[in-house]
């Protein structure tokens, strides 16, 4: 059997392992049209994508379990996040320059990074076809593995309290985007992306999450929210119209989107 492909040391057990959490595979497939994911292909091909992607072997239980603490943990946070114009106590609207920014009291920036960091890696680890254009540099892999296997916990005592303390030695920067609103007119697209060699996008129906592997190549509208970033998460919130032009970016890619 082959060995986990995050702890590489015990064997890769398990069947199922979800690429993208389960929890967001709902609403990924659910109502309005289209019902289904776009694999989109570089050179113009498009897949449909049905299910949430799921692979057998190749993590074992304990580092499957990691993750679920975390999803089962993020989970609860992302509720909150959409939810945040009813729980105003816990976030804050910032408006810097062009951009609206919600500054979560309740999530750690680092619970947002671990996050973003542990589905781009298992994207670009993953042999399923709905990845085979999203591959980070085998060495920034194995950043990024390193990482997730110093601080994904087998306890959710134990994830709040490394929440506290991780040290990120990556160089890489990741951002976390939202539509201001979350309802039938906000539902971007389902595809992993690959923008340039250092800039990567996984849109997920209410979330993007970007990742830059070169801090150099960072957009300004993007360095700002770094610039201010300190412990709360902060989240980047798109009106309508944005929403839907970030959205169309790895669209603009293929000629041919099926319907
Ligand atoms: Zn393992």
């Amino acid at each position: 059997m082959q060995k986990c492909k995050l702890c590489l040391t015990k064997n890769a057990d398990k069947k199922n392992s979800h690429i993208i959490p389960k929890f967001m595979g709902k609403r990924l497939f659910e109502s309005t049209n289209p019902r289904y994911g776009v694999k989109i292909d570089v050179n113009g091909k498009s897949k449909k994508i049905q299910d949430s992607p799921k692979e057998d072997y190749i993590f074992c239980s304990d580092c499957e379990e990691r993750f679920a603490k975390l999803e089962h943990y993020f989970s609860l946070k992302l509720k909150s996040i959409h939810n945040y114009s009813n729980e105003k106590d816990k976030f804050k609207i910032h408006t810097i320059q062009k951009n609206t920014i919600l500054e979560c009291f309740k999530v750690p920036f680092n619970a947002i990074k671990l996050f973003n960091y542990s589905l781009v890696w298992r994207a670009s680890i993953s042999n399923r076809h709905e990845f085979s254009n999203f591959k980070l540099p085998k060495l920034n892999e194995e950043i990024l593995r390193t990482f997730l296997n110093s601080n994904l916990t087998l306890s959710h005592k134990k994830l709040t309290e490394t929440l506290k303390n991780i040290q990120d030695e990556t160089n890489f920067d990741s951002y976390f985007f939202k539509c201001i609103v979350k309802n039938e007119y906000s539902r971007g697209i389902f595809t992993a992306y690959e923008f340039s060699k250092h800039s990567f996008g996984l849109f997920l129906v209410d979330i993007i999450i970007f990742l830059y592997i070169d801090k150099s190549k960072i957009p300004n509208e993007f360095q700002i929210i770094s610039n201010t970033q300190k412990n709360n998460a902060l989240i980047a919130m798109a009106d309508i119209p944005n929403w839907k032009k970030l959205n169309s970016g790895p669209l603009k890619s293929i000629s041919n989107v099926i319907n």
